[in-house]
């Protein structure tokens, strides 16, 4: 039985208050806060087994790289891939889209080839594949969402021609918290001879996992949505494609041999994991996964689910709001405006005001916006600890907004 008090009492943050109001935390699409479980693992890296790792030969030394190695096992076991050599630490989703665009499609892009993308991507998932338009002359092309925000999958599929070298697309909108059927798009994407890149930085955070069902050549995640400290993060690579790639970025920890004119790279995943790493930041995405399994990924789905349900009905109840998106089977990610044009900034300072703290602005997803007709717009992005309660408050504290901007 999920019970919600309890998990609430293992995030310190959130028995605050914000501006003498209990605190509403409704930012989690954009960071989420951090369980003591985390916190200890972080204070514990830093007070009693801090070392670099990988390279002593003394104790601190030994036991940090066991603790940091280690969480490469627990990613694999949040992700179900099948081996852990197949996950590269990254600092985040940023890098790992970064890591695919120049290690693997850099050195393969050649004029004119495409790479197929959502209209709901994340900037993460955007801007990288410019600098394949801009420098290499690649297309990109962009498939539309329908109405409701969801994303066909066959409508993905049939933009994939000859010519697409990688289909680059969310597995949950940041956004509209459309889920994505991916494993449908890697299917029709891998029959038709195209790699796919899956940013999961939103669904892994809401939903199990399982890389090895979905069979993505690449999946990458976010440490910090995932209760998590920011600078840690994940990709996982299917071997194929590691063996495909060159690294990113050169430097101490990924060779084995540098000579004057030569140089021998380690075995992936090393090859791709260049300098000193966020080695407690790591550690600590170690315990915010443990934590999530803890609590089992099918229970926190549900707790969501149930959120989502409640939230929908007590938004969609306000006939002057504007609610984006309302895809079957969607995360409890929600967007909206005022139908009398209030702007989404005024709208977030006075939720503040009553503690409840949401997003306001482009969401990182400019064509998105675009295709909303919207500059844009509030963001109410629930977690695990979130409640029914704090839906209410939520709805309580835009009927004052409506009150006040109309
Ligand atoms: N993709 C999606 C869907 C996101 O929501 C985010 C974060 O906002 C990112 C990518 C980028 O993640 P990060 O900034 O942690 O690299």
């Amino acid at each position: 039985m999920y019970d919600v008090q309890q998990v609430r009492a293992d995030f310190p943050i959130l028995a605050r208050e914000v501006n003498g109001k209990p605190l509403t935390y409704l930012d989690n699409g954009a960071s989420a806060q951090k369980p003591q479980a985390v916190i200890d693992a972080v204070m514990r890296g830093y007070a009693e087994e801090y070392s670099n790792v990988h390279r002593g030969l003394h104790t601190l030394s030994n036991l940090s790289t066991e603790r940091y190695e280690a969480v490469r096992g627990t990613v694999a076991r949040f992700l179900g891939a099948a081996d852990e050599r197949e996950i590269v630490f990254t600092s985040g989703t940023t890098e790992g889209i970064n890591l695919v665009c120049y290690g693997w499609l850099m050195p393969r892009i050649e004029p004119g080839d495409e790479i197929v993308l959502s209209v709901m991507e994340h900037h993460a998932n955007i801007v990288p594949w410019h600098f394949l338009r801009e420098r290499h002359g690649a297309v990109l092309k962009w498939v539309e969402t329908d109405p409701d925000g969801a994303l066909d999958p066959q409508a993905v599929i049939d933009a994939i021609g000859p010519k697409t070298r990688l289909v680059a697309v969310t597995h949950m909108s940041n956004v509209l918290g459309t889920v994505v059927d991916v494993a449908a798009i890697v299917k029709g994407a891998h029959d038709k001879g195209a790699a796919v890149l899956v940013d999961g930085s939103q669904a892994a955070v809401h939903l199990p996992v399982d890389v090895g069902a979905i069979g993505a050549d690449f999946y990458a995640i976010t440490g910090h949505k995932l209760y998590g400290p920011s600078g840690s993060g994940a990709i996982h690579i299917r071997r194929e494609r590691m063996d495909e790639m060159r690294p990113f970025m050169g430097g101490g920890d990924m060779i084995r041999e540098v000579h004057r004119d030569e140089v021998v790279y380690a075995e992936p995943p090393m090859k791709f994991e260049a300098g000193t790493p966020a080695i407690v930041q790591q550690i600590g995405l170690g315990a915010a996964l443990d934590y999530m399994m803890g609590l089992g990924m099918e229970n926190i789905a549900a707790h969501e689910a149930s959120l989502r349900d409640y939230a929908r009905e007590r938004l969609f109840g306000l006939n002057w709001l504007k609610v984006h998106g309302d895809a079957p089977g969607k995360g409890a990610i929600f967007s909206f405006t005022m139908a009398g044009g209030a702007h989404p900034h005024d709208i977030s300072t006075i939720l503040d005001k009553k503690g409840v703290a949401v997003r306001a602005g482009h969401h990182c997803a400019g064509p998105l916006m675009d295709h909303l007709g919207e500059t844009a717009t509030c963001r109410a992005s629930f977690g695990l600890y979130n409640t029914r309660g704090e839906v209410d408050t939520l709805v309580e504290a835009l009927e004052l907004c409506h009150d006040l901007l109309g």
